[in-house]
């Protein structure tokens, strides 16, 4: 079987979702295709919620009215009256709970994480049901699935953590029977729930997460990412028009480029996949033809394949006098990391031994706040705290190259060139990533240098077929 994911641009009018369910029609059965929200919903949603409990009940009708008049719009591509009729009636119910959840908000004056992961859930519930329902319109039989019902979590809103044993039990349960009696399943990405059944949700872009959760849980064949770019490319082609397309690359490598900012994946997207060994294909709704990328096991090239940035992080140095201090400094700022969930990207520990660099997702409040988290504790230990925002960590991707003198300095002169001010640097022990930290303002012009350096120019290919490329994914990048 193969779970194919469609992104909020490939679901986000009904033309889109007709093409979305043909590229997913026309691949063998049994499938599950996942579903995001439409393009902007998750943003209307979370605006709707604000609004809410600021008690701004214009604001709340303005971003209601947008998402009721995209979704209608999916809805009345649908041309079977029954089909329509019924997926209207699940649609009303959906909305429905959303205003109580959003009456509820404003009537306490104060949005609580479990209710926002609620609102938000209903942008991937209405896809999933129109979907289905335009699938149904086709010819096809196919099923909405809510997948608060199978993707067990920890219950951390906004960031829950899969149960996967708890996950597959479900989709055994839930979803096996239906593909056996060859009905398509249309599940919503990014919904999950905790263990009191409330609805949780896997983090921002957590739809990717879901298909190759579900791709595991169901024993898949294989993993498609459809989405609004050609597949992987070797940065983002927002920040490097000239990017192109990486035709093969290892988990490794991709868990590296999502964690350091490849927004094409969510950063946990690969982990389910490595497990079982399941390919996962990066497609472009835009481009059915191509070839895409596929991650996989063995990758090897020997090159720098790709260049990140990732923006809006903390570097934070901790020093402490004595080499015997730096264990029990570090074990508290680790534990204070894990209690308050602060992500931490990146760890290295300099030569002299006594200091550690730390790089942090930011953190409500900033600096001053982690610096007041961690103060009482070391004090004692006469540990001392420095911190940077606003920094941004690049990353140069490629197995076995990342790890080589020659590459790293040539990224340092290339950096160096660009009198971009280097403020740590880290080889990862894997080989997989070399990565340098610099202050954010300086990041999209060290991607664009970086990218000339090591990423070489694609073997030419007939002219036409290039310039079609080039206009649809102009095209795409419009629209998204
Ligand atoms: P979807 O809605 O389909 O999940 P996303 O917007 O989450 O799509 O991810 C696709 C976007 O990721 C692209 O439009 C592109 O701007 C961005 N991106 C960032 N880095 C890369 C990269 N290295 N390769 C491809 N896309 C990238
Ligand atoms: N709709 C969710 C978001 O915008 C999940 C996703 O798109 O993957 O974050
Ligand atoms: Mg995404």
């Amino acid at each position: 079987m193969i779970v194919l994911k469609f992104g909020g641009t490939s679901v986000g009018s009904a033309g889109r979702v007709r093409d979305a369910a043909r590229i997913a029609l026309s691949q063998a059965s049994p499938r599950v295709v996942v579903v995001s929200a439409a393009s902007g919903l998750t943003n209307a949603l979370l605006e709707a919620a604000r609004a809410a409990v600021r008690g701004d009940l214009v604001a709340r009708d303005a971003a209601l009215s947008l998402i009721h008049g995209r979704h209608d719009q999916i809805l009345n591509g649908i041309e079977s009256e029954l089909q329509r009729k019924l997926a209207r009636n699940v649609l009303n119910e959906v909305h429905n709970g959303l205003d109580a959840t959003l009456d509820e908000v404003a009537s306490i004056g104060e949005l609580s994480d479990a209710a926002s992961d609620r609102i938000v859930a209903t942008g991937e519930k209405c896809l999933a049901t129109l979907m289905a329902a335009t699938m149904r319109d086709m010819g096809h039989e196919a099923e909405a699935v809510f997948t608060d019902s199978i993707i067990a979590t920890d219950g951390r809103h906004g960031a829950a953590r899969p149960d996967r044993a708890v996950t597959r039990e479900n989709a055994e349960h839930l979803i096996q029977p239906l593909l056996d009696a060859g009905i398509t399943v249309v599940a919503t990405g990014f919904i999950g729930s905790g263990p009191d059944g409330a609805t949780t949700t896997l983090g921002r872009g957590g739809s990717d997460y879901s298909a190759t959760l579900l791709g595991a849980a169901l024993d898949a064949d294989e993993v498609q990412i459809w989405t609004d770019v050609p597949g992987v490319l070797s940065a983002d082609p927002r920040a490097v028009a000239r990017a192109q397309v990486v035709p093969e690359i290892s988990y490794d490598e991709a868990q590296e480029l999502a964690h350091f900012g490849a927004k094409v994946l969510h950063p946990r997207t690969i982990r389910p996949a490595v497990a079982l060994d399941i390919p996962v294909r990066i497609l472009s709704t835009f481009l059915p033809g191509e070839p895409g990328t596929v991650v996989m096991r063995e990758a090897p090239s020997e090159r720098i394949k790709a260049v990140t940035a990732l923006k809006g992080l903390i570097l934070m140095t901790l020093d402490v006098p004595e080499l015997e201090d730096l264990a029990p400094a570090a074990s508290a700022v680790f534990r204070m990391m894990h209690e308050k969930c602060v992500e931490i990207l990146n760890v290295s520990q300099a030569s002299s031994r006594r200091r550690m660099t730390y790089i942090l997702d930011a953190v409500t409040g900033g600096c001053a706040n982690l610096q007041l988290l961690l103060e009482t504790e070391l004090d004692e230990l006469d540990a001392r705290i420095a911190c940077h925002e606003h920094v941004a960590v690049l990353a140069a991707v490629g197995s076995g190259a990342a790890g080589t003198a020659s590459s790293l300095t040539r990224m340092l002169t290339v950096l160096n060139r660009q009198k971009i001010a280097v403020l740590a640097m880290n080889q990862q022990t894997s080989s997989v990533a070399m990565i340098s930290v610099v202050n954010e303002v300086d990041a999209d012009r060290a991607v664009a240098a970086l990218h000339n350096a090591f990423i070489r120019p694609v073997v030419a290919r007939s002219h036409s077929r290039r310039r079609r490329r080039t206009d649809l994914l102009s095209e795409s990048l419009r629209v998204g």
